[in-house]
């Protein structure tokens, strides 16, 4: 089966600057900005600029040069942000949602960074 990919979902409409965005990095790859609903102090959404779906159509179907440069945009935003354990932060939660029963409400692939606030023990 191959992943079918809907350029109508808000993140690709996004990234055509059909809709606006409150942009928070940008490289050649990668789209950075804040969720419109912000689950915490920080809550970053990360979005590769090519269509995929999913982490898994990601990781599987995406160059070496966009999948390196996304996870550099995360770490970035974590340093910048000041979240991140490594550089002096608090720490932060990195979620993917995917398909139906991750509740993937957007199709577009992306990684939320939640962050600013104790985020409690969560699994599922
Ligand atoms: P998902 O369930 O797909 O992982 O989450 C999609 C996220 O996208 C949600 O946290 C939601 O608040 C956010 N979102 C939906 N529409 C927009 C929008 O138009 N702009 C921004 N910045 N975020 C959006």
């Amino acid at each position: 089966m191959a992943y079918a990919y809907d350029d109508q979902n808000i993140f690709a409409r996004i990234l055509r600057g059909e809709i606006p965005n409150s942009t928070v990095m940008e490289t050649d790859h990668t789209l950075a900005f804040n969720d419109i609903a912000p689950q915490a102090p920080v809550h970053v959404l990360v979005i590769p600029k090519g269509a995929y779906v999913t982490l898994d159509h990601f990781a599987a179907q995406a160059s070496e040069a966009e999948i390196v440069d996304f996870h550099r945009v995360v770490a970035r935003i974590c340093a910048d942000l000041e979240v991140a354990p490594g550089m002096g932060g608090a720490g932060y939660r990195v979620i993917s949602n995917a398909g139906g029963d991750g509740v993937q409400e957007v199709p577009h692939y992306h990684l939320h960074i939640l962050g600013g606030r104790p985020l409690g023990r969560m699994l599922a």
